[in-house]
């Protein structure tokens, strides 16, 4: 018997927002001074024994640490660098008062207030950076470190859930970001000299996770799940050797060098891909539990040296998706695994991720199809399967006859039901040939839209959104509470598109967008008028800190039954002498952003949903809307995490970039829009992409990237924003100007537009009209000295 048995079946995090979105509407109280930090503080609580309660009612041990503590107001990587006290120096201030975090003493730890400054900033004080988490579309704040940030034990929030849940008569098992991939996901901090990395401070840092693992033991805790998710990365900028010797140096202080009545059993885990090499480190140190993504991740093919004694724990229940798992297929791989294995491993059963991505429970959604739910596991039927699994893997199959034969009927279902398959569609794309793809060679095209639009040099345009005022919020909510007809709705509408269309005239942009006021999400919108869509109601997703998504999830064949976007963008150009732009979101984000089948490749949903915007983009074509943009602000986002697997993935996303954009004339003019700056791996598809025009991020970095696209002769035409629109500021127009005097000198003049960052929607009118004159007003500045 194991000095640490680990539970039979667990999920890696359980959703923390609550059922009805309760975490981000007592947190938006709290910032907004309508409830104080104890108000917060308790819907935190009332939270968690609500999480505790309901994993247990599904099915989990409270006595075994089969419950996760998952919790966290804003982000869990936030959490871990407040928790190893890592303020960077403009925060220092927000530290609590010494005595804090030295030994023997409770750390009191930053309080909710000091907290939401590192999340959200202040006035004067910039927030911490925020980004993508993995391949998925949750956001987390980057810790940042120095070679004097400090690195102590500050913070015993974590501790405390323990022994809260103890209290209830719940032996949770505590969640932490471990230290390798706390490190390797911070950045470096301004004053730090060349060549400095994070992980430099790995030893400083390892200390602190043990003190925090011998408080935790002292709570109570018998387990901790340390997330390593940085294992199955090779976009971290950091040499896999390198990451293996410091997860070595890392588990020996956190298991061989502490004994063992002072610390927790340790689980760590590697979800969201295959753990590769990586796993014969961690089987090789003294972890007791290993937690593998076999979603994502191959199953080992035989025994792995150093594994015998421990425990792998499985994750073949998707905890990123929100399919219905085909049980008898995952207890297949199971026990295929414990075969693999041998006698010595112990196998249990979890999800490949925390379901933080996935919504609360398809039961909570009165108005999905009855067939489709049928098909669906959310958070709580996920736990279902993993109890269901662990009982199939340790009685056998027949102890769960009733749930295997029930998931195959689902799944037998869902592979014969209307508009799943549809011949039309799968047709369609059948007889494309490779002319489909392809457009006349650019400068040919250029002269054509050179001659139709008569454009002045550094032409000025925006991304596309104009704000998103109060009144059209509540236009479209009384629309969806049957209050405001569609007709009256639509009017609404149309008075907004001549207020934008009026307003960009008056400021004098060239290229001139309707504002897309009607969108109240940019896929949402494409996904309520296509075929094979369906929405949720409750189905809501944390994207960062109090945000929240209601992703759409696309279950058939994709096709367009109508126009979705040709009434806005004609209406627009009836109102104007200028060339209107139209406004669509390209195939990949459309993926990106929505729960997608797993019946079949993602590039073949991807080219479903390109040749529907074909179709559109066709129609705005022919209604002589000169100028089309086909948004592709996830193209990064999607980007597999091994780098073997990018040339698969870059060919996918830009044929079906292409398929949707290359049935039009040589006169309109496609533009792009990428959403960020980093470009790295996917430079060279923005050359794949054959758009005219591409606009991307770069005001925040100095347009760094013209530097890159010019030294790869980048051919064709390119907005580098000049305006962040994600900090209220308002840029002057000396600012601007500069901006441009800069970009003249790196790109060919003739290929440069001048543009935002990104769309205007999160911004206020007072903040984006004089932008916009001083954006206008340093283009002509600039085009005068050319
Ligand atoms: N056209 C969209 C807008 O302007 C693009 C948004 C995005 O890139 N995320 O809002
Ligand atoms: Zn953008």
């Amino acid at each position: 018997m194991s000095a640490c048995p680990f539970p039979a079946a667990t999920v890696l995090g359980y959703p923390r927002i609550g059922p009805r979105r309760e975490l981000k509407k007592a947190i938006e109280a709290f910032w907004s001074g309508r409830a104080d930090a104890g108000d917060v503080e308790r819907t935190g609580a009332a939270l968690r024994t609500r999480t505790r309660t309901r994993l247990a009612e599904l099915g989990l041990p409270t006595d075994a640490p089969a419950i996760p503590s998952s919790f966290s107001f804003y982000d869990q990587v936030l959490d871990a660098a407040v928790t190893v006290g890592a303020l960077p120096e403009r925060f220092a201030h927000l530290a609590p008062a010494d005595g804090a975090g030295d030994p023997g003493q409770s750390p009191t730890g930053l309080d909710l207030a000091a907290y939401s400054v590192l999340a959200r900033g202040t006035e004067g004080l910039a927030p911490l950076e925020m980004t993508k988490w993995f391949d998925t579309n949750y956001h987390y704040l980057v810790p940042e470190i120095g070679p004097a940030t400090p690195l102590r034990y500050a913070d015993d929030r974590v501790v405390r859930e323990v022994a809260e849940g103890l209290a209830e008569g719940v032996a949770t098992r505590p969640v932490v970001v471990g230290p390798v991939t706390l490190l390797l996901l911070s950045k470096t901090s301004a004053d730090a000299p060349d060549g400095f990395h994070p992980l430099d401070r790995l030893d400083d840092l390892l200390p602190v996770y043990a003190r925090l693992l011998r408080e935790l033991a002292a709570a109570g805790a018998t387990w901790v799940q340390l997330d390593e998710p940085a294992l199955v990365s090779d976009l971290l900028d950091v040499p896999a050797g390198q990451v293996h010797r410091a997860l070595e140096r890392a588990l020996a202080a956190l298991t061989t060098d502490l004994p063992a009545d002072q610390r927790p059993c340790v689980l760590v885990t590697a979800p969201y891909g295959d753990v590769g090499d990586a796993l014969g480190v961690l089987a090789a140190s003294d972890v007791d539990a290993i937690g593998l993504d076999l979603v994502r991740g191959a199953v080992p093919a035989g025994p792995v040296a150093g594994l015998a004694g421990k425990t792998v724990v499985a994750g073949v229940v998707d905890g990123h998706n929100v399919w219905r798992t085909d049980l008898a297929a995952a207890l297949d791989r199971l026990t295929g695994l414990r075969e693999a294995l041998g006698p010595d491993v112990a196998v249990t059963v979890s999800t490949s991720t925390s379901l933080l991505h996935v919504p609360h429970d398809v039961d909570d959604e009165p108005d999905l199809d009855p067939t489709l739910r049928t098909w669906l596991a959310f958070a709580d039927q996920k736990v279902r399967e993993v109890v269901a699994l662990a009982r199939g893997l340790t009685e056998g199959p027949d102890a769960v006859a009733d749930h295997l034969t029930a998931a195959s009927v689902a799944h037998g279902t869902r592979r014969t039901a209307d508009g799943v398959v549809r011949p039309q569609v799968r047709d369609r794309l059948a007889s494309l040939t490779g002319d489909a793809l392809r457009r006349s060679d650019y400068p040919v095209r250029r002269a054509a839209q050179e001659a139709r639009l008569d454009l002045p040099p550094l032409p000025t345009t925006t991304i596309g959104s104009f704000p998103q005022t109060a009144e059209i919020r509540a236009a479209r909510a009384a629309h969806a509470r049957g209050a405001l007809s569609t007709a009256d709705y639509e009017d609404a509408m149309r008075a907004e598109i001549r207020r934008v269309v009026a307003l960009q005239e008056d400021i004098g942009l060239d290229v001139v967008v309707h504002g897309e006021a009607e969108r109240n999400d940019m896929v949402q919108y494409f996904a309520e008028q296509l075929t094979g869509f369906a929405a949720t109601v409750n189905g809501w997703v944390q994207s960062y800190g109090s945000r929240c998504v209601r992703p759409p999830i696309l279950w058939g064949d994709v096709s367009r039954p109508a126009p979705m976007t040709v009434g806005w963008s004609t209406y627009a150009a009836s109102l104007t002498t200028k060339p209107v732009k139209g406004m669509l979101t390209g195939p990949v984000t459309i993926l990106a952003w929505s729960f997608v089948r797993d019946d079949q490749p993602l590039a073949d949903t991807a080219r479903q949903v390109a040749l529907a915007l074909r179709d559109e983009i066709g129609d705005l074509e022919a209604a002589g809307i000169a100028v089309i943009q086909v948004d592709e602000p996830a193209l990064r986002e999607l980007l597999p995490l091994r780098t073997v697997d990018h040339p698969a993935y870059l060919d996918w996303s830009v044929t079906a970039f292409r398929l949707a954009t290359s049935g039009v004339r040589d006169e309109t003019q496609v533009h792009t829009h990428l959403c960020y700056s980093e470009f790295g791996q996917v430079i060279g598809a923005i050359d794949g992409l054959d758009a005219d025009v591409t606009s991307v991020e770069a005001a925040r970095s100095r347009m760094e990237i013209l530097v890159d696209l010019a030294d790869q002769g980048y051919p064709r035409g390119i907005g580098p924003g000049v305006y962040d629109i994600h900090s209220p500021r308002v840029p002057s127009e000396d600012e601007i100007t500069s901006l441009l005097t800069e970009a003249v000198r790196s790109v060919d003049p003739t290929l440069l537009w001048v543009n935002p960052d990104c769309g205007l929607k999160t911004r206020r009118y007072e903040e984006v009209d004089p932008a916009l004159r001083h954006l206008v007003g340093a283009a002509r500045t600039v085009r005068a000295t050319l």
